[in-house]
């Protein structure tokens, strides 16, 4: 491992890796077992007494560079990769709420996680609250309402930023809240990415990306969790390693590479957004822009994630779904694609993609309606994305 002084800028770049490394340039040892050496190492390596590499699907040098190197930038103890964002949640709820467990969480969520949540942990017999209007002060205080006199709550779960409204929820306060409560908490941080926020130094104890985002630029599905070096040791040598949701070493490799550009990228992701969602603020044809540079709670998002905010954010524009629709269609830069945080900029239709398997009723409580549309900010000139989404506005 780096010194622990190296800052996370160097850490894209150097985490994970040695002061003695041979190569210049991470190999990929695309293999599914390992030599055991000795009878008696064989045993000892099954036994969990010796560390080393038996099985790729446990674990691999090419995997466990990856997981360095993230843990490094997020100041987590150690990281287990996974096969993608969806295996990483679903994988610490089995480990967390397994026999009848029940989950608090914000309902301000990527639509799969919601849905997970909502209709296929209940039937592993684990349940989840959701706790709603994070505008609102008494948002933080239910949390603790919600937990109070439940010893099935097993954790508190929250997605900041959120997928596809960009709430910023305060990791701090919530961390102290959990730690009264004695409940681990636990943070979808796929949005901030370590290059804009790490909620482990926040007092947050499980953080989960989705690797498939930003960090990979686009080019492959991956997840992560991260955490205490005993917890996911723990995870890897049980659940994990019987249910078997790891990822291709040639997919860490690739990861690896991206992440050595991720905080120039995510700086052009931030600054692109932040003019575009100051131009669609003054746009007549839009009524409300999702991005947390905008409206009321502005200064104090800038507060809670300095270093800016990412690529996604929502608009309504006015209208109704075929409105919305008439914007998409007539988007000629965009791409229409369910991703977020590639190089080109995306567009969709939450109500009727990511989030359409929400009951009508979840989604108004989540904020979601029909006159949305999401976009991820990518990279391009940001004059050239405004000048495109105001032709398409125009079409309304
Ligand atoms: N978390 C967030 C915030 C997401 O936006 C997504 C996917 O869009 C996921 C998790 C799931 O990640 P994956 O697609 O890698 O399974």
């Amino acid at each position: 491992m780096q010194p622990v002084s190296l800052r996370p800028k160097t850490l894209e770049i150097h985490g994970g890796g040695s002061l003695q490394d041979r190569e210049l340039r991470q190999s990929v040892q695309r293999v599914v077992a390992f030599p055991l050496g000795s009878p008696q190492r064989a045993q000892r390596l099954f036994d969990g007494k010796e560390n080393g590499f038996v099985y790729t699907r446990i674990n691999n040098p090419t995997v466990g560079r990856l997981e360095d190197k993230i843990a490094a930038m997020e100041n987590a103890e150690a990281g287990l990769v996974t096969s993608s964002g969806m295996s990483a949640i679903k994988l610490v709820a089995e480990y967390l709420a397994h026999r009848n467990g029940k989950i608090i969480s914000s309902n301000r969520l990527y639509g799969g996680t919601f849905h997970l949540f909502q209709e296929f942990l209940p039937q592993l017999g684990i349940t989840v609250n959701f706790i709603t209007n994070p505008d609102q002060d008494a948002y933080y205080d239910a949390f603790t309402y919600k937990c109070m006199g439940s010893i099935e709550t097993k954790f508190i779960y929250v997605e900041t930023p959120s997928n596809p409204l960009i709430d910023i929820f305060d990791i701090k306060r919530l961390s102290e809240i959990t730690r009264n409560l004695r409940l681990p908490l636990v943070v979808d941080s796929t949005l901030a990415t370590p290059a804009l926020l790490n909620p482990i130094k926040l007092g947050a104890d499980i953080v989960i990306h989705s690797l498939s985002k930003y960090m990979g630029d686009g080019e492959v599905i991956g997840g992560i969790i991260l955490g205490k070096k005993a917890l996911i040791d723990d995870m890897r040598n049980g659940w994990f390693r019987e249910t078997g949701p790891c990822i291709s070493p040639d997919n860490a490799a690739i990861l690896s590479y991206h992440i050595e550009s991720l905080f120039g990228r995510m700086a052009e992701h931030c600054r692109n957004a932040e003019l575009v969602a100051q131009f669609l603020a003054n746009h007549k044809k839009v009524i409300r822009v999702f991005y947390p540079t905008q409206g009321p709670r502005a200064k104090k998002n800038r507060k809670l994630m300095p270093n800016g905010f990412g690529g996604l954010m929502a608009i309504e524009v006015k209208g109704g779904q075929n409105e919305a629709w008439t914007v998409l269609k007539s988007l000629k830069l965009f791409w229409h694609a369910a991703n977020i945080g590639e190089a080109r900029s995306l567009v969709i239709h939450p109500t009727t993609t990511t989030h359409g398997k929400m009951s009508p009723a979840d989604r108004e409580k989540a904020g979601i309606i029909d006159a949305m549309l999401r976009l991820s900010i990518g990279r391009e000139d940001p004059k050239d994305l405004i000048d495109d989404l105001n032709q398409a506005l125009k079409k309304i």
